[in-house]
């Protein structure tokens, strides 16, 4: 009587835990036959097996009741999908069954789908710059059987490849798919990993390409300095053009006032040589008997004092064939025609037929 009692708690406590386990495949996604299954498992362990056996024919065998029991607990742990529910309670009897049945499960399946899930490591956005390439994540894939599984089953794609593209590089611990994104260009876009029949597909991750700031701030120095080179080659222009413009303009300002000044003069001594017409006659009479030499310029009405302004050592009066000192007053009286200058030695002069003048005393 005891152990009949003992025996029938443990078979509702079997019944029970299988009940849970029912319960966890019907909360999992894809789960539903799971759950069913085991649930007539647990009806078949519990006693209410006993009252359902009841109802079929009395000849019904026993070991068809063990067979199907065993059937269907491999069946129920079979249709399970994947590992979802790892982190519910009893999960530690589960998780070993459910990892002793791969095996059985992929001699099956292998070459259909041996892959249950890809997932990125992290779900952060991938960021890389322009011209570099980042290599800090890997896919995991889920496999039935990790010796069935080769990296070439997964595909790696990029949603713009000419922003940025990602690749394979290395795969650790059989299904870890390390991969590398390459920035191309500045934008945004996306990439996952597929399985090669297409099947199974990562959740997409964002990738931004960045703009290299250095290659950036290098560019814009560059145009700067530039700039700042073509501005200053224009100022230097500038300064260039004005300087000869400057300089045109003084020419320019000299030339006028030297021909206002010889207008001037020309004007003057037109002006003088009329003034001038009657007494030039008296110059000429008495300019040959005249002992002070100056005496016959002295006559005249001319006043011209930048006759002195002279680099020759002597003042001449060619009409007269007198010589002065240029600081000689008689040298601003002296007629413009009259006007020479001379550098020659006084005895030289003497020889030609000068005198000296009377009253400077050269
Ligand atoms: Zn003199």
């Amino acid at each position: 009587m005891q152990t009949s009692k003992i025996w029938a708690i443990i078979q509702w406590g079997l019944g029970g835990f299988i009940l849970l386990l029912s319960l966890v495949a019907f909360s999992t996604k894809g789960g539903i036959l799971s759950g069913l299954l085991f649930l007539l498992l647990a009806v078949l362990v519990s006693p209410l097996r006993k009252k359902i056996l009841a109802l079929l024919p009395v000849a019904f065998p026993k070991m068809i009741v063990i067979i199907s029991g065993i059937v269907l607990f491999f069946a129920s742990f079979l249709t399970f999908p994947s590992s979802e529910t790892t982190q519910l309670e009893g999960d530690t009897a589960e998780e070993v069954v459910e990892r002793s049945m791969p095996s059985v499960e992929s001699e099956e399946m292998v070459g259909e789908s041996n892959i249950q899930s890809l997932s990125f490591s992290s779900s952060k956005d991938i960021e890389v710059q322009e011209g570099k390439d980042v290599s800090d994540g890997y896919v995991l894939a889920k496999v039935n059987d990790k010796n069935a599984f080769f990296e070439d089953d997964v595909t790696f794609v990029s949603g713009n490849s000419e922003i940025a593209t990602i690749e394979y590089s290395r795969t650790a611990l059989s299904n870890y798919l390390y991969y590398t994104v390459n920035g191309i260009a500045a934008g945004e876009t996306e990439v996952y990993a597929v399985s090669k029949d297409g099947k199974v597909e990562s959740e997409h991750k964002k990738v931004v390409v960045k703009v290299d700031e250095e290659k950036l701030a290098k560019e814009k120095a560059e145009a700067e300095k530039k700039a700042a080179e073509e501005e200053q080659k224009k100022a230097e222009e500038e300064a260039e053009k004005k300087a000869e413009e400057e300089k045109l303009a003084k020419e320019k300002e000299e030339a006028e006032t030297k021909a206002a000044q010889e207008t001037k003069s020309t004007s003057e001594q037109a002006a003088n040589t009329a003034a001038v017409a009657v007494p030039q006659q008296t110059e000429n009479s008495s300019g040959n008997d005249a002992g002070g030499g100056g005496n016959g310029d002295s006559f005249n009405t001319y006043d011209i004092p930048e006759q002195q302004n002279t680099e020759a050592s002597y003042v001449l009066n060619t009409k007269t064939h007198k010589f002065h000192k240029p600081s000689c007053n008689d040298v601003k009286k002296i007629k413009p025609e009259n006007y020479g200058t001379s550098s020659s030695s006084r005895d030289e002069l003497m020889s030609q037929g000068y005198s000296p003048c009377g009253h400077c005393n050269p």
